[in-house]
């Protein structure tokens, strides 16, 4: 196909937080191949998602013009919809319309029942300007802080440790650092299907010597390229991590001049960790007390390295525990603010780093101001013209409660898939269902959408310019490269709509002139313009003159907290909130799938990507298939005390027996029906990686 091209355009990979920069190649107004850039973050590399997965935005299930429900069509999934012939339960209706029903919808909630009745889900799909824009509309339209997006359901457990910890929730230094380390620690992440560019990046490092420690109850690709990998059982990682750090503490393996330099608490810590010696937690967690001290010296006595965490540590009840002990690890090893050092979370989507530093977070203005904070929140007032609350909002489980409840009424809900993405399905479908007024803004009558009183039809990432940031602090411009379908509009465009019919007065022309408005309220963005994105294409935050690249790694100096110290945060091991019994005996765990994106709605609907992934399956052990009594391609029922789903059993010898692994993406068999809704107690987020389940044949 690259021979046929008319126009190529450059942009980002609309995927994950890796952020590959790619070229569109495009024919008659639509994208016929991607070719991978030389961006920083990739190389020219791409992984088969960004390679392939460029064909959903031609989809023929595309919204083109915004739906309004049919009189008496019950809200709800409906296994019969379908999303490519809508007009069964909604009917077309002109943008004016549409606009004058959401908003007039959402301003008489207002009225009737006062400004905390609204909430909004942003997208860490969208652009850092679309993220603003929404969060902005939420706290100046709706009157409230009840705006949150997918972060909570993926690293706000590491952000709130980060925050605490070193006074700032991003990485501290990029993944391309790993072939500067010596040792890098990989713990609950599989990079090589979620990262799939960082992790060549980590392929290279071994190549080059780098010691890969694998630290996670499931195996991996990786495993191949790793040094030593200790499995452990799952939901004891603060058992094994506080195991380290009694080694390292009972070693003296410790750095005392940086820790006196640069931190604070180490005494405190020091007397905490004397409770885990390898010994006592060797049963707990599965791993020989040597074993521990094995992978404890060799992190401990590398002159560089690293930590790469994902969604394994952060989505628990103890995440928020499971990050501080990393980052205990890091500081106690004096293991941050040199080459090949650092505390890296691997952010999930593409903007998810950007959309929680926009504001898309309820309990923080742009760039992790707090909301409850006077000064802040007179500049916000200033900056707005506007006043606003200083009161915390609602977290994305925490709003379906509140709708439970009856106190949140109305929604606007932008590019995410609750219907499909939050734990405990039934619960949160039923609470969608309750919703007075719901605003849904996508690209497909996705499942959350028929739930929607009105939907409206937006532009895919490729049809619209903004930029992003990625998980390596990377802001890249994304630029247009079709024209989107019918009537579909960009984002931004219908959120100013939606927000100048709520009595809000805005003239933004481009997000060119959201990004100005945006380096008035964020610091982060000092140094860095728009046209500058246009001509290098990708600038580093923090940046500190407008020709430096921007820090790829940050605080050797200091940390941005009040005392410029970092301050080690001792964790107690805590249970998974549910345990395993004769009933549920087997451990659940969800994901993602190399092929397909989060709840599927665009990789499902690209071809190739289809074609490689096309139906639901699960993963499990040999041994764990055989107690089943099953084949592979066998119908498997997986039950927990919240539902039950049946998909294809497929063996994979990478599980660990005793577990299932389910990929969140497959409405025919919705995982997150079975998972668990409890909450970690900082984070918010919930516990994806640990229920008790039942297996059995169909
Ligand atoms: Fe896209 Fe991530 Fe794959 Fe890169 S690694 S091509 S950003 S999905």
């Amino acid at each position: 196909n690259s021979e046929a091209f008319d126009t190529e355009v450059d942009s980002i990979c609309p995927y994950c937080g890796v952020g590959c920069q790619l070229t569109y190649q495009v024919k008659d107004n639509r994208i016929i191949n991607v070719k991978g850039r030389e961006g920083p973050s990739n190389l020219g590399r791409l992984c088969v998602k960004g390679r392939f997965g460029f064909d959903y935005p031609r989809h023929p299930a595309r919204l083109t013009k915004p739906l309004m429900r049919k009189p008496g069509v019950p809200k709800g999934v409906d296994p019969d919809f379908d999303p490519a012939n809508p007009l069964t339960h909604f009917y077309e209706v002109e943008w004016d319309e549409a606009l004058d029903f959401a908003a007039r919808g959402l301003s008489h909630l207002r009225a009737e029942y006062g400004r905390d009745v609204l909430a909004g889900f942003g997208s860490a799909k969208c652009s850092n300007e679309e993220a603003w824009l929404f969060q902005k509309l939420v706290r100046t339209g709706f009157g409230s802080n009840h705006v949150d997006h997918c972060t909570r359901l993926c690293h706000a457990s590491s952000v709130a440790a980060l925050i605490e910890c070193i006074g700032t929730g991003a990485v501290t230094a990029s993944f391309m650092q790993a072939e500067q380390a010596d040792v890098v620690i990989l713990t609950g992440c599989n990079p090589a299907v979620n990262h799939p560019v960082a992790a060549t990046f980590f392929k290279q490092a071994a190549k080059k010597g780098t010691k890969i420690l694998i630290l996670d109850p499931r195996g991996q690709a990786l495993n191949a390229y790793a040094h030593k990998v200790v499995r452990f059982a799952p939901g004891t990682d603060v058992f094994l991590f506080n195991a380290m750090l009694h080694v390292i503490v009972t070693e003296h393996l410790y750095d005392e001049t940086y820790i006196s330099q640069h931190t604070e608490g180490f005494e405190a810590l020091k007397q905490h960790v004397m409770r885990f010696s390898p010994e006592a937690m060797a049963p707990e967690c599965g791993v020989e007390a040597d074993e521990i001290r094995a992978v404890a010296r060799l992190y401990a006595n590398a002159d560089k390295a690293m930590i790469f965490w994902g969604m394994g540590i952060s989505q628990h009840t103890h995440g928020t525990d499971n990050a501080r002990c990393l980052i205990s690890l890091a500081l106690a090893c004096g293991q941050t603010g040199r080459p090949g050092t650092g505390l890296h979370p691997l952010r999930g989507q593409n903007n998810v780093q950007g959309a929680s530093d926009a504001g898309l977070i309820p309990m923080v203005f742009p760039d992790y101001q707090p909301v409850t904070e006077a000064q802040v929140q007179s500049a916000f007032e200033e900056l707005w013209g506007t006043p606003l609350s200083d009161k915390p909002g609602l977290t994305v489980v925490e709003i379906m409660h509140a709708i439970d409840a009856g106190t949140i009424r109305g929604m606007y809900i932008l590019g995410e898939n609750p219907a499909m993405s939050d734990p405990d399905l039934n619960h949160a479908r039923s609470a969608l269902a309750k919703l007075e007024h719901l605003v849904v803004q996508d690209l497909f009558v996705t499942e959350t959408a028929q739930f929607a009183d009105i939907i409206l039809p937006a532009a895919a990432w490729a049809e619209k310019d903004g930029t992003v940031t990625n998980t390596n602090r990377q802001v890249q411009m994304g630029r247009a490269a079709i024209d989107p379908p019918g009537e579909a509009k960009p984002d931004w465009w219908i959120i100013q709509a939606l927000a100048n019919r709520m009595g809000l007065n805005w003239h933004y022309t481009h997000p060119r002139d959201v990004f100005a408005e945006m380096k008035q309220g964020m610091n982060s963005l000092n140094h860095i313009t728009w046209d500058r994105l246009e001509q290098e294409e990708s600038v580093t935050y923090p940046c500190a003159g407008d020709d430096e690249p921007g820090q790829d790694i940050v605080y050797s100096d200091a940390f941005p907290t009040l005392t410029g110290r970092a301050k080690f945060s001792a964790a107690s091991p805590l249970p998974p909130d549910e345990t395993l019994d004769a009933e549920y005996p087997v451990v659940l765990t969800t994901g993602r799938q190399l092929e397909h994106w989060h709840t599927g709605s665009m990789t499902r609907r690209s071809n190739v990507l289809d074609a490689l992934e096309p139906e639901a399956v699960a993963s499990l052990s040999p041994t764990e298939l055989q107690k089943c009594g099953l084949q592979p391609g066998d119908d498997l029922v997986i039950t927990t005390r919240r539902g039950q789903i049946i998909l294809k059993a497929r063996v994979d010898p990478l599980m660990a027996d005793g577990m299932v692994f389910v990929p969140f993406c497959y409405v025919e068999a919705a995982a997150n029906i079975l998972t668990n809704a409890a909450l970690d107690p900082y984070g918010k987020i919930p516990e994806f990686k640990y229920a008790a389940c039942r297996l059995s044949g169909n």
